[in-house]
């Protein structure tokens, strides 16, 4: 398949290895923004190519991990109101919440469906008049096009029966906060490509230069994430503190303009709180005053919902990269992805359950 078997091929990998081992001569730490990254590094043995003064810490970039506690009780409530037809990707199903999860709402009888799109949502409102359909719109700047198209449509066909749980975060303001934080490690960071191809990496631009530290635009292969490191390290070696694009076969500067424009039209920047990690000031979208009717925390009161974190859960340590998976007094037992005790080790794209899929245990590498 083009533009995907040649960023497997095992060659090019061991050549950028190669040049990354030669590079390096200081120890140094960078951070891959995005879970589906975090996984091909774990998948592939990347860790284990890299000199052992190169350390890769794991990014808040799951959008399943930073949804705080009390949007899961809130999305439970919501769930459990009698003529609610709630609708998810699936897996913020088995996120836990304070006392349940989605999937238990589904098992007592309620109406919680998987579905793959915000449209999908959208057309069941359609379908059923007499139910009140939600969308649990989580996410970071990716899939916000997609939920912003739904909200619209809505508008256009007249729907009043459908409504967003809306909890959408923005990478920019939390690499701020993480390089901003007095216990930040992170000297560069790989920045997720499939953010950038919506939004474009202008607004990394800044962020470079105010802290000093490189950022490179790094796609989701082995190859791409080897080439992102090796530019990372070249520019940590060489004093330089710039944004790079070697992701350029998929993403622009300026990004993806219409998808940016119909974001604007229908959301506002908020703050946001993200789980473990606490408030992020200007770090979320919430709908427009002028979308109010389609937000699910209004139109079931939810907002008076608090919950406090598990004190077992280190999920906000390991979402800033102050510590790895396998640091967590509970990784591998008693939390495990059958029974997770914090969202990285439920969701697919959780560095926590990456480290336990792929074998990393504590008795092995710690
Ligand atoms: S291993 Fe489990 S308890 Fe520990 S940080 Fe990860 S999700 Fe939380």
């Amino acid at each position: 398949m083009k533009f995907v078997e040649e960023y497997r091929d095992s060659g090019l990998a061991a050549q950028y290895a190669e040049k990354i081992r030669t590079a390096v001569t200081r120890p140094w730490t960078i951070m891959e923004i995005c879970g589906g990254q975090t996984h091909t590094i774990v998948k592939s043995g990347i860790d284990g190519l890299l000199p052992g003064s190169l350390t890769l810490v794991h990014g808040p970039g799951c959008p399943v991990c930073v949804t705080p506690l009390e949007l899961i009780d809130k999305a439970v409530a919501i769930a459990s109101t009698p003529g609610v037809l709630f609708t998810s990707f699936g897996d913020m199903l088995r996120v836990p919440g304070s006392e349940r999860d989605l999937l238990s709402v589904k098992a007592a009888g309620g109406d919680v469906r998987i579905v793959y799109s915000p449209l999908d949502a959208l057309h069941l409102a359609r379908q059923n008049p007499g139910k009140q359909v939600v969308f649990f719109a989580v996410g970071f700047e990716t899939t916000a096009p997609a939920n912003a198209t739904a909200v619209f449509q809505a508008r256009q066909w007249g729907i009043k029966n459908f409504f967003v749980l809306c909890s959408h975060v923005l990478v920019p303001p939390a690499m701020e906060a993480i390089l901003s934080s007095p216990l930040n490690r992170v000297q560069a960071f790989l920045a997720a490509g499939h953010v950038c191809t919506v939004m474009g990496y202008e607004e990394y631009i800044p962020l470079a230069a105010r802290y000093r530290v490189p950022i490179v635009v790094t796609g989701f292969e082995p190859v791409d994430i080897l080439q992102g490191i090796y530019y990372a390290v070249r520019q940590l070696e060489s004093g330089h503190a710039e944004v790079e694009n070697p992701y350029s076969r998929i993403v622009r500067r300026e990004g993806n303009r219409p998808a940016r424009e119909l974001i604007r039209k229908i959301f506002a920047v908020t703050d946001r709180a993200w789980r473990g990690i606490g408030i992020i000031p200007a770090s979320g979208f919430r709908l427009r005053d002028e979308f109010a009717e389609y937000d699910a925390e209004k139109k079931f009161s939810v907002r008076g919902i608090r919950a406090a974190e598990p004190s077992v859960c280190i999920a906000g340590q390991v979402l800033q990269g102050l510590k790895k998976p396998h640091e967590c007094p509970a990784f591998g037992s008693p939390c495990t992805p059958e029974h997770p005790l914090g969202a990285p080790m439920v969701s697919s794209e959780g560095a926590c359950a990456a480290y336990y899929h792929y074998g990393f245990r504590r008795d092995s590498r710690g």
